[in-house]
């Protein structure tokens, strides 16, 4: 048996508190937490150094008494117990309750009281006083007070519920159907309902619920009890599930979701998720919707409207062009401004302007200035034409650093006197690209021209990735 002496010799090394005994007589106002928790007051405080001498405060300071049950001797299990709370509780000494002789170990009581539950183990959540193995003795034991009447569901819904780590983790639940109400059909799996009780939130002391009716999400899986799992676990990673509830004329399953969260990840009318959830760009609609489009709109040459069919069908994002087939009569402002031995190149001022997505719908960015490219003698399409048109980008129209990227294409146009197919592309600084290598290369200083080497060394490798053997002339 250690003196308290030496107790307090080895815990000083760890803390500025002077560890004492502290008389039983000095301990007032004991009341039950727990078994073995108890808070109280102690008349004299403890002491501190007031720059000159300790001193008390005689202040009654709010303290909890740990009983140690059965320990009426001080071992070095009991040190360590007692140093192993210094971490984030202050230890102010032990006393001895004079009936049972058990020691009592003497804590900050408010520095206890925000660290520790009354389980006696720290908080997992201090700030909000949530401590997970108590919250999980406590669905375990409501694990009684429900039922899907299904031993499996039961089961998956245990196994999920278990799962929680924090104050504001969902808690996955069996919904009953009749708390279901309002129920409005989206599309032929997805509905939108409320759920008139609402989930359980921790309120800081409890669970409870805001009976709010809460606006949610029904995806119903129709008799398909075994994708059940698979249904949950590719929505656990992206928003809250509620719950599992079932309709019980039909007997369908229903996976009970986040509204809120839902409509900002999945399309509302296709349910993929969206490519782009900032601007609601869902893949799959937009390339139906062009589908749709193909009857709308024709070059009279059918090789060229397979083509633009092809890169109108290549978009994979919100900011990639919508590559169209653009009636000549759309130009005007037409000027010259470069020429080669294969092509001319022209800005001109595009009327309508290229489609662009506003959050809802395509829409047209008016009196766009584009470069018109026209190969001369292009009437009939060659392989070189639509290998130089599939070379060209349609990614990323709103990325306006055109100085090392190979350029963008908007669509293609055709001479109605001439015939010639005419490559619509983004207007770049200083014009067409080729055209501005050619005519300003001698006015270039020696760092601007390796700047420009290496921008089209870049977008030739570009090129060669896309696996089409294109040569830059014009
Ligand atoms: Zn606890
Ligand atoms: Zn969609």
């Amino acid at each position: 048996m250690q003196s308290v002496n030496e107790v307090q010799l080895k815990i000083n090394d760890y803390n500025d508190t002077i560890f004492e005994w502290i008389p039983y007589y000095q301990i007032v106002d004991i009341k039950d937490l727990s078994n073995t928790i108890y808070l109280a007051k102690w008349k004299d405080g403890p002491l501190y150094w007031n720059g000159k001498v300790y001193t008390r405060n005689l202040e009654n300071k709010a303290i909890i008494l740990k009983y140690l049950v059965n320990a009426q001797n001080i071992t070095n299990e009991l040190l360590d117990e007692i140093i192993a709370y210094y971490n984030k509780v202050e230890v102010y000494g032990i006393s001895q309750d004079p009936d049972t002789k058990y020691y009592i170990i003497i804590f900050n009581g408010d520095q206890y009281l925000e660290n520790c539950c009354v389980c006696e183990k720290y908080y997992t959540n201090a700030k909000r006083k949530w401590c997970k193995p108590c919250q999980i003795n406590w669905l375990k034991v409501n694990f009684t007070n429900w039922t899907s009447e299904n031993k499996q569901i039961n089961n998956i819904i245990q196994e999920v519920q278990l799962k929680i780590n924090d104050y504001n983790d969902t808690i996955f639940e069996w919904i009953p159907y009749y708390q279901i109400v309002d129920i409005k059909d989206l599309n032929n799996t997805i509905y939108s309902a409320k759920w008139k009780d609402g989930p359980l939130y921790w309120n800081g002391k409890a669970y409870t619920r805001n009976l709010e009716n809460k606006a949610v999400i029904l995806k119903y899986l129709v008799n398909a009890q075994n994708e059940l799992l698979d249904e949950i676990t590719a929505y656990y990673n992206n928003l809250q599930i509620y719950g599992i509830s079932q309709k019980p004329s039909t007997e369908d399953y229903i996976v009970v979701l986040n509204q809120e969260q839902y409509i900002k990840i999945f399309c509302n009318k296709c349910t993929n998720k969206y490519v782009n959830t900032e601007y609601k760009w869902c893949e799959a609609c937009q390339k139906s919707y062009l589908k749709k489009k193909f009857t709308n709109w024709t070059s009279d040459n059918k090789q060229i409207d397979r083509l633009i069919q092809v890169m109108q069908l290549k978009i994979n994002d919100v900011k990639d062009i919508i590559f169209e087939w653009i009636p000549y009569n759309q130009f005007s402002d037409i000027k010259e401004i470069g020429k080669g031995g294969f092509a001319r190149v022209y800005s001109a001022k595009w009327k309508d302007g290229p489609l662009y997505w506003n959050k809802k719908k395509y829409t047209r960015d008016s009196n766009k200035t584009v470069a018109l490219k026209c190969l001369n003698n292009s009437q009939n399409i060659s392989n070189k034409f639509l290998n130089e048109v599939e070379a060209y980008s349609i990614n990323n129209l709103n990325n306006t650093d055109n100085s090392g990227e190979i350029l963008k294409i908007f669509g293609i146009s055709q001479n109605p006197d001439t015939k010639d197919y005419i490559m619509v592309l983004q207007h770049a600084r200083g014009g067409n690209f080729n055209n501005w290598l050619n005519n300003n290369y001698k006015n270039f200083n020696w760092s601007y021209k390796l700047k420009v080497l290496n921008n089209i060394i870049n977008g030739l490798k570009e090129i060669h990735q896309k696996q089409y053997g294109i040569k830059w002339r014009s």
